[in-house]
Parts: structure tokens; sequence; C-alpha cells
């Protein structure tokens, strides 16, 4: 093999590509991380607009013990106690009712509005919460996937090849229910219902965000990277992973061949795969799975507004809520929102984000912010006005007119929302397309569907070839910022295998699986 230059070359700056980078030079390798863009981050970055700072994508960082995790993470890199903290409350409204989401009465609340299925809401937690521990017990135990309990592992079996609106069915009458669970574990037409198990499970507290945003942390990973003498290549795009003999050997990028002996891939997996190993190092069988079989998540459409006055005079207080203004088209408005062509409907849902306000450094004295979004088909409406590839007057028009629709959508919910706005910028799928490289602008990476679920071949950490590993939403199952740092950490624990060291991080044992166990 040719000499090295780097030990290792992580392709992307986002949370996977900087998680991997900090992992491995904290662990005495040499690190090059190549970012095509002029910023890093990818989805975690922050962008300014006169005077007020924006969470592009990261609102929150959710799950169970997200601090905590995020924390142990930076402390394992020698990066202790370097963030401030802001904490907040996230709502699910559907129609009148309104649910904390991250509470550990949800199931008392719902029995509260819902006392005719006091009964079937026991036998649904007891079950999702059975399974839920089975499935924590098998990604614990990857290599050995003996059930420790078969009544778990009969319902476990039972869910992954059934979509969430099935699982439901199966449980509940009340279609307002349905409703309402649905759209706590914030789902979409089609998914499997491992999804509802996993999301329901892992509501047991508060979001959070660092001041400065999800950007902040990733500061923090690249300066452990720096410390130990790597290096950050920015507006610098990886047009090619080097192969010799089945094995990655480095990248081509800016006009030069980098050598390595690994090499990490934070890019979108379509562009990892297809573009720059080319399709001729891959199984036909994989790629037909890739290009036929696994669908990518949605995009997003997402609307920043600045206001004129403190977020209280509108009656909120830096808090999130999904907002649904009905129960009975809940399925069916969400399938509008994602079919190809589709209509932005009358009843849209709406998340809604207030909770960067608790950031003091977020907008100007005085002033105050707030996020729309929802979840939305690459090839919305007229394919959202583009016409031959070109992003003009048509699509300003659509993206300012959907936008207006989803702000007229929550005005009796923000009321005189509309009267505060001073400044307005607009996210279609394409834009976040164009600033992560993300094929479609999709945002949590695969599609939670069961034929994506039930596949032994669908990506992990470690790639196809030798020396190759994906550290991104593509390669950790379900994606998000927490998810996604553990993810890496197990593909630094497996480069470390394949150099005979033993000193693993073991993070999801020793951090995550640690804390679960005492919930
Ligand atoms: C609108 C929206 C809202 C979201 N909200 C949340 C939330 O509140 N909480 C949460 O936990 N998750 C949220 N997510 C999901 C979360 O953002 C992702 O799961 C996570 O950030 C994905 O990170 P990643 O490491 O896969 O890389 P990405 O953020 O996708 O970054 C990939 C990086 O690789 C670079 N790159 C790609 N190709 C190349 C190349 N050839 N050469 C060099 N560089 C390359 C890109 O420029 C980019 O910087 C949201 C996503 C979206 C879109």
């Amino acid at each position: 093999m040719v000499n090295t230059d780097y030990d290792v070359i992580v392709i992307g700056s986002g949370i996977g590509g900087l998680s991997s980078a900090s992992a491995m030079a904290n662990k005495g390798y040499k690190v090059l991380v190549c970012e095509a863009g002029g910023r890093i981050g990818g989805y975690c970055q922050s962008f300014e607009r006169k005077g007020f700072r924006f969470n592009s994508s990261i609102h929150k960082i959710g799950g169970p013990f997200p601090r905590y995790l995020t924390e142990q993470f930076l402390s394992l890199m020698g990066e202790s106690n370097q963030l401030e903290w802001t904490e907040f409350e996230e709502y699910v409204q559907v129609g009148n009712i309104k649910v904390n989401a991250g509470s550990k009465a949800m199931k008392e609340d719902l029995k509260k509005h819902f006392p005719h299925e006091s009964t079937q809401l026991d036998t649904f937690f007891f079950d999702i919460q059975l399974a839920f521990k089975e499935l924590i017990y098998l990604e614990k135990n990857r290599n050995n996937i003996t059930a420790f309990n078969s009544a778990a592992m009969k319902l476990l079996m039972q869910y992954q090849v059934i979509t969430i609106e099935q699982l439901l069915h199966k449980y509940f009458q009340d279609e307002h229910l349905r409703g309402i669970l649905y759209a706590l574990c914030d789902g979409t037409p089609g998914q499997s219902a491992i999804v509802l198990v996993v999301f329901l499970n892992l509501l047991i507290g508060n979001s959070v965000l660092p001041v400065g945003g999800a950007e902040s942390i990733l500061n923090i990973m690249l300066k452990v990277v720096e410390r130990a003498g790597g290096n950050l290549l920015l507006n610098s795009r990886v047009n090619r992973i080097l192969v010799e003999e089945g094995r990655v050997v480095g990248v081509e990028v800016d006009g030069k061949q980098i050598f390595s002996r690994f090499v990490v891939s934070n890019a979108d997996i379509y562009t990892t795969y297809e573009k720059l190993i080319g399709q001729e190092h891959i199984s036909p069988r994989f790629l037909h799975k890739l290009q036929k079989v696994w669908q990518s998540s949605s995009s997003c459409f997402s609307v920043w507004l600045g206001l004129d006055c403190p977020i209280q005079n509108l009656g909120w207080n830096g808090q999130n809520m999904s907002y649904y203004q009905k129960y009975d088209r809940l399925f069916e408005m969400k399938k509008d929102l994602l079919t190809p062509g589709g209509k932005l409907p009358s009843d849209t849902y709406c998340w809604i984000g207030t909770s960067a306000n608790l950031d003091p450094t977020s907008s100007p004295n005085g002033y105050s912010q707030v996020s729309l979004g929802i979840p939305i088909s690459y090839q919305f409406e007229n394919n959202w006005g583009i016409e031959n590839g070109r992003r003009g007057t048509e699509y300003r028009k659509t993206k300012k007119r959907l936008a207006e629709q989803l702000i007229d959508s929550v005005e009796h919910i923000l009321p005189g929302l509309k009267n505060h706005i001073i400044v307005t910028t607009i996210a279609s799928p394409h834009t976040f397309e164009r600033y992560s490289l993300n094929t479609g602008g999709a945002y949590l990476g695969f599609a939670f569907n069961p034929s994506y679920l039930q596949d032994r071949m669908r990506p992990e950490s470690k790639g196809l070839l030798q020396g190759l590993y994906l550290s991104s939403n593509w390669s950790s199952m379900g994606g998000g910022f927490i998810k996604v740092m553990m993810e890496a950490l197990r593909g630094a624990d497996l480069m470390l295998m394949e150099d005979k060291r033993t000193d693993f991080y073991d993070f999801q044992n020793q951090y995550f699986f640690e804390q679960m166990s005492k919930v």
C-alpha cells in the first residue's frame, strides 16, 4: 500500500463527521476533515439574518438524557463544562387536546382525556414497553440475537411488519386518541410501528440545546481534532474515494489525491456509493436495495421569523409544539404533504418552535423569533416552480405563498404573529439539499419503513469496502443528533478493533444503556 498522509480522512463535517473525527483524533489518530461547504456543521449550522441567529435544522436535542449524553461525549474528548444549556418543554396539540410530549405523566394525561380507552391504554403502554426493552436488549447484544423474553420478542416481530397506523388500529377504537399517539411519535404514513414503540418510550424528559445552537458542540469537536494535529479543509468537496484491491486508500479532493488508512463518509449514502466509490465496486444486490427498495426520509419546509417583540407578548414562553388542527384527517393530511405534486392542505400540520428564545444570543434585545416547519415532498406542488433546473421567480413565489399559508395556519395559536414579523427566511427541500448535499434534502436518512427495518443489509457504521466507515443519518437508523453521535463512536470502536486496540469507547453500553436501565 502507498504511504499515507493521514490515518483517517472524514468526508463532511456534520454531527456524524465531526463526532468520528474527534473520537479518532482523541485516540491519537491524525485526522483530515474535508467539508464541501464554507462552514462546518451540515444540518447543525446556524445562520444569521439582520441581527437574528437562526438554527437551520436542529432546534432541539431530544430523547432520553440528551444533555448528559452530549456532555459525556465531550468529556471523553477532554472537553468538559464548555457549554451553557437551555432546556424546554415540547407539546403536541391535536384539536383542543394538548399533551406534554416529554412527560412521564403522558399516559395519565391521555387516560384523563380518553377514560373509555383506559384499559386499552394500560395494555398498549405495557406492550410497547416490553417490546422496547427487548429492542434495547437486541441492540446491546448485536451479535447475539437470542431473545431473553419470548413474549416480548413475539410482540417485536409483529410490530416490525406492520405500520404505525395498523398498530394503533389494533389497540384503539377512538380515532382522536389514535391521532394523538400518531402525532406524539411524529409519524409519517407507512412508517414501521417500531417508530412508535421507540418514540413513545423515549419521551421521558425535556429537550435541550446549548447556547449558540448545535453548532457550538461541533466547534468543540473541531477543537479536539485540531488540538491533536488534525486539519479541516473548507470548500473542499471530495469527488472520489480511492480504492485499491477492494480497500479504500484515500480521497481525491481539490484536484489532489490524499491517502489514508481509513475513510469515514459523513456524506449522503447515494453519493458515497454511486459517485465517490463507484458502482463497479458495489454488489448489484446492495445497489438494487439502495436504488429501489429502501426509501429516503422526506425533506422539510421551514420558515424562520424574526419578531419585533418578546415572545411572551404572543403568550408563549420558549416551548415548542407540534400542532395538528384536526384529528380526523391526520394520516391523510400528512400523506398530502408527502405526495409529489401535492398541495398544502388547509388543515396542515405545523411544528412551531419558540425554544430558541431561551438562548439570549439568538435575537437582538427586546426581539424574538419563531420557526415553523413541516415534513414535505421534494417534488411538492409543481416541483416548487423549478423550471429546467432553475430556481427563478416561480420558485420564490411558491415558497412565499406556502410560507404565508403556514403562518396563517398558526395565527389562532400564536395570535397577532403576523403583525410582528420583521424578518422572514424560507427553506424548501431544495435549500436543505443544497447546503447539506443530502439527496432530496432528506432529513433523517432512510425512511423507517418495514422493508428497511427488517433488512439485515441496511447500512451501518462499517462500510462495504475494507477501511471504509459511514457516520451519518444514513448509517444511524432513525437519525437525529444523539443517534448519529452515538453511532459515530461505534464506528470509532470498529476502527480501533481493526487496529487491534482495546481502548474502546463502548459509549452506548457505558452511558446510554446504563441510564436506560435506571428508568
Ligand atoms: C429541517 C430539519 C430539522 C431537524 N430537526 C432536528 C432536531 O430538532 N433535532 C435532531 O436531533 N435532529 C433534527 N434533524 C435531523 C438532524 O439534523 C440530522 O439527523 C443530523 O444533523 C444529520 O447529521 P449528519 O452527520 O448525517 O450530516 P449532515 O448534517 O447531513 O452533514 C453532512 C455534511 O457532509 C458534507 N458533504 C457531503 N458531501 C460531501 C463531499 N462530497 N465532500 C465534502 N463534504 C461533503 C455536507 O456539506 C455536510 O456538511 C433535522 C433535520 C432537518 C433537515
